[in-house]
């Protein structure tokens, strides 16, 4: 049996004629930045995750910065980042000039640790910019309380996480701002890079509008030296119909994670674990081994595709060896770059193929 990491294809599939017909409008309308689809996608995101206000941009990288801009972070600012993420998480705060300041996941929930935050803040920290990695919500009770205290802003990456629930609400307007990737293999994704941010802060949605729009509210009159990053119209009509889709492709994929968590119990992997509070939106099922490559191997060779998120934590990248850590800085994001191993999981996933992966790994010694 073949087991594909993620059959991104099968979600056009599904709806080609909608999509099609979707897309042939956005065409049709001669509007080609901007306009009546892109207002539309930005209406009903913010509606499903219950904030205020959307704003679509090119990718979640630029979500990201464009956020962190709008927030007035730049040189000399320090933001708490997670040691185990996606490099688009640091990314966004070098482009602005200012210093990433890792802090250690809880090795149990594998996001950041908020007992280890208060300690790695300092005068000059900005932002705290938890990630929902892998799709668990981060602990945003404890994040938002601490930020509050010390009065600094809260930005979630939320890139993995569109339809996770944190205390029962939707993820989207716990912190100051979320960013979004619509990039195509994310849990909502376009057909080509999108991204977008969503905040309940008026003042800060205008900022990041404008922004995203070369720093100008009025053609031609420039307010701040912005950026040009706008979501296409052509990916927000398609966006707008795979939306309604996003729950139930959710669901499906809960399935098949919880039919991953039964039968990998007494197996010699060690599976996620979900707090009470949390429910996960299942972008990535990782599963963590002592002997993770040679299961990588054993299971390609059974037919089944899995990827490793992600194999050089950003501190080690040679991107920031100008940053000047050493192997060991970060033990647990070394130890989860070892040892981590994300399984098929996707809306279109059968359990038949989730039954064949877990056999595959109940046989592996
Ligand atoms: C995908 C991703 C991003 C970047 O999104 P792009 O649309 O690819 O720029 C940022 N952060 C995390 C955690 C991601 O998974």
């Amino acid at each position: 049996m073949k087991v594909p990491f993620l059959d991104v294809r099968s979600a056009y599939i599904e709806l080609k004629s909608e999509i099609d017909e979707a897309v042939s409008r956005a065409l049709d309308s001669g509007w080609y930045i901007f306009g009546e689809e892109v207002a539309r996608f930005e209406r009903s995101f913010a509606d499903y995750t219950g904030t205020r206000f959307a704003i679509g941009v090119g990718n979640g990288l630029d979500a990201l910065r464009i956020a962190l801009m709008a927030m007035g972070v730049s040189e000399g600012d320090e933001v708490i980042v997670p040691s185990n993420t996606y490099i688009a998480t640091w990314l966004a705060v070098t482009q602005c000039g200012a210093h990433p300041v890792p802090v250690e996941p809880d090795a149990n929930t594998l996001n950041i640790d908020p007992q280890r935050i208060e300690q790695a803040m300092t005068s000059k920290t900005k932002v705290i910019l938890p990630v929902h990695l892998y799709g668990l919500p981060a602990q945003m009770g404890p994040i938002l309380e601490l930020a509050r205290r010390k009065g600094v802003r809260v930005l979630e990456d939320g890139a993995q996480a569109h339809g996770a629930r944190y205390r029962g609400e939707l993820i989207g307007g716990h912190g100051d701002a979320v960013t979004w990737s619509f990039y195509p293999g994310k849990n909502l994704g376009a057909f080509g890079d999108a991204g977008g941010v969503t905040t309940n802060d008026a003042e800060l949605a205008e900022q990041i509008r404008t922004i995203a729009n070369y720093g100008s509210k009025v053609k031609y009159v420039n307010e701040v030296c912005g950026v040009n990053s706008r979501l296409d119209p052509l990916h927000a009509a398609a966006l707008s119909v795979k939306l309604p889709h996003l729950e139930e492709w959710n669901t499906r994929r809960v399935q098949i994670a919880e039919y991953y968590q039964r039968h990998l119990q007494n197996t010699s992997v060690r599976v996620p674990v979900s707090p009470p509070d949390c429910v996960s939106s299942w972008h990535l099922f990782p599963v963590f081994s002592r002997r993770r490559d040679a299961l990588q191997a054993r299971l390609k060779e059974a037919g089944i595709e899995t990827l490793i998120h992600y194999p050089i934590p950003p501190h080690l990248q040679q991107a920031y060896r100008f940053l000047g850590y050493e192997k060991g800085a970060f033990p647990i994001a070394e130890a989860m770059a070892e040892t981590e191993l994300s399984l098929p999981i996707g809306p279109h996933m059968t359990l038949e193929q989730a039954a064949y992966v877990c056999e595959i790994i109940a046989g592996f010694e």
